[in-house]
């Protein structure tokens, strides 16, 4: 594999109402899914937004490109998709699960057990003719050179993938951070103590230390067209 293997679909987008944002203003939010091209057949992270109740229609106003549409721009069928990985399961990560019935979809167990619970996902995405899933209780290598690595914080059960190429790994970091900016902020402070700054320093998730330690060339995201770069 190669970072080229690695490639986004635009799946959507919708509109995150004022109340929601913290600067007075609604903002318009870009759904991606990304595609593996592994040695053993494709690995679709994250698979667009799923029909939801009307309120959350009215709430959200989700516009969507239907998986096949989007499958096609990379001249694939869902047929193509060996393997799905779910970052989290709200409802627009794993909208189009039902349209890859029998394909295994990839989530921790906390998640999963937290969807089936209630009052958090819509269950029409979750159980299905032909639902499949391979649990994970924390980190794993799911594929050669293709690992799942826990990364809560978003929700109890996100988690981020990590593609290991023959010119340098890639983050697919889902929605672990909603910008490069904000995950730009974590690895410095991550850093922070190797550039010789003193405390008092900021701190950062315990895992980000877990996904810097692959030494990524490229991380890209669920909800920002930015790419993260070292
Ligand atoms: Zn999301």
């Amino acid at each position: 594999m190669h970072l080229d293997d690695v490639r986004r679909l635009t799946l959507g987008s919708f509109v995150r109402p004022a109340e929601e944002t913290q600067t007075g203003a609604p903002r318009v939010e870009a759904v991606y899914g990304y595609l593996v091209r592994g040695d053993r057949g494709n690995v679709l992270l994250d698979t667009g937004l799923g029909e939801g109740d009307a309120e959350t229609e009215a709430w959200y106003r989700p516009r969507r490109i239907p998986l096949p549409a989007a499958l096609a721009t990379a001249g694939l069928t869902p047929a193509d998709v060996a393997l799905v990985v779910n970052c989290h399961l709200h409802f627009d990560h794993c909208g189009g699960n039902p349209l890859l019935p029998g394909t295994p979809v990839v989530a921790q167990r906390r998640e999963l057990e937290r969807a089936r619970a209630g009052d958090y996902t819509f269950e029409h995405l979750v159980e299905y003719a032909g639902s499949r899933y391979e649990l994970l209780d924390g980190e794993a290598q799911i594929w050669p050179g293709i690992h799942v690595v826990p990364t809560p914080g978003h929700v109890d059960g996100h988690q981020s993938v990590v593609v290991e190429c023959a010119d340098g790994s890639v983050v697919l970091a889902g929605q672990s951070h909603d910008t490069a900016s904000a995950w730009s902020a974590d690895a410095l402070a991550v850093r922070a103590r190797g550039l010789g700054h003193e405390p008092p320093l900021p701190s950062a998730p315990v895992w980000m230390e877990r996904l810097l330690a692959f030494d990524p060339k490229r991380v890209v995201f669920a909800h920002d067209a930015a790419v993260w770069e070292p």
